[in-house]
């Protein structure tokens, strides 16, 4: 069967998954068996502004733990950015080398089978729908609150990228019934102003805090003065807590999800679990809801779990 068959094998014969998470700064791949078990795992630098450097770096890993198992795997890889249905390119990716490569091509053509490719927060989402903390709800969506925020969707385990791959992008709609002060924001990255993603990240928490009390600080040292009880940090801290329930309660008023999960450096907050269902119905619409918000099971590992299981386990029973 393997040497010389050159057309792409398109199903998990071999029940191994790989999953490959395309980081900034660092390439992660893992191996899981059948049942979601944790083979084995390695990482290498990412080789920044360098796309074919990237290629044979995420081609070596599934190499090298295909050496290592002695099995053969399906692959799917989670990037920061998604492949238009339009072109087959990537776009929206910040590591920005990637964009307007056909990725996935390239990975399905150098490893000589269909490699699949989503956008690391729906792969978050598949995670923890597959197995995770939202293991077999119907619609998940995913929130990745670290240096950026970034959403997506999983419907009964599979991503829902949309027609035109930004399904979940919620970190550029602008922050809901925005305060006067709010208005219009500071200016995101994608060229308009006020975005989610600048007020409810990690970076937009050590903006906030550095406007009110003129102190730089990072993202977790507000967070550790928070849970000091500090004045101001407790401030920002509810500022943010406020936004998020603001931006969360437009999802539900859009899609209604059966839960949310939060990945990412700030997901680690515990009192976000407290806060924000409580502070939920003053937006939705109607005042109801008890949509449950959870934190990611797998942390920092469900980004290459959920590109692991880009491939579901069609064996699996409905739960
Ligand atoms: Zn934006």
């Amino acid at each position: 069967m393997l040497g010389n068959e050159k057309e792409l094998r398109p199903t998990n014969e071999a029940g191994m998954r790989i999953g490959i998470d395309l980081g900034g700064t660092k390439i992660e791949a893992l191996a899981i068996d059948e049942q979601g078990e944790e083979l084995i795992r390695h990482r290498v630098d990412t080789p920044r502004d360098d796309y074919k450097g990237t290629v044979d770096a995420m081609v070596g890993l599934v190499h090298l733990l295909e050496a290592k198992t002695g099995r053969t795997g399906s692959v799917g890889a989670g990037i920061p950015g998604s492949i238009s249905e339009k072109t087959g390119l990537v776009k929206n990716a910040n590591s920005t080398w990637l964009n307007g490569r056909p990725l996935d091509k390239d990975l399905s053509a150098a490893l000589g089978r269909e490699v699949r490719i989503a956008n690391d927060a729906n792969c978050l989402a598949v995670s923890e729908a597959t197995d995770g903390a939202a293991a077999g709800k119907h619609v998940v969506f995913g929130v990745i609150l670290g240096t950026g925020c970034g959403g997506g969707v999983a419907i009964d385990g599979r991503v829902h990228a949309g027609p035109n791959g930004t399904g979940g992008e919620w970190g550029h709609n602008p922050l809901p019934w925005p305060t006067d002060e709010e208005n219009p924001g500071p200016l995101c990255y994608c060229g308009k102003r006020g975005c989610m993603e600048m007020w409810v990240s990690g970076t937009g928490l050590a903006r906030d805090y550095q406007e009110i009390t003129g102190q730089r600080r990072t993202a977790r040292e507000v967070i550790a003065g928070f849970e000091a009880g500090e004045t101001n940090a407790v401030r920002v801290v509810d500022r943010l807590e406020d936004r998020l329930a603001r931006g969360f309660a437009t999802i539900i008023n859009s899609l209604d999800p059966d839960v949310f999960v939060l990945g990412g450096g700030l997901s680690l907050t515990q009192h976000l679990y407290e806060s924000l269902p409580k502070r939920l119905p003053a937006y939705v619409f109607g005042g109801e809801a008890d949509t449950p918000i959870l934190q990611a099971r797998f942390g920092d590992s469900s980004g290459v779990r959920g590109a692991a299981w880009l491939w579901p386990n069609t064996r699996q029973v409905p739960r």
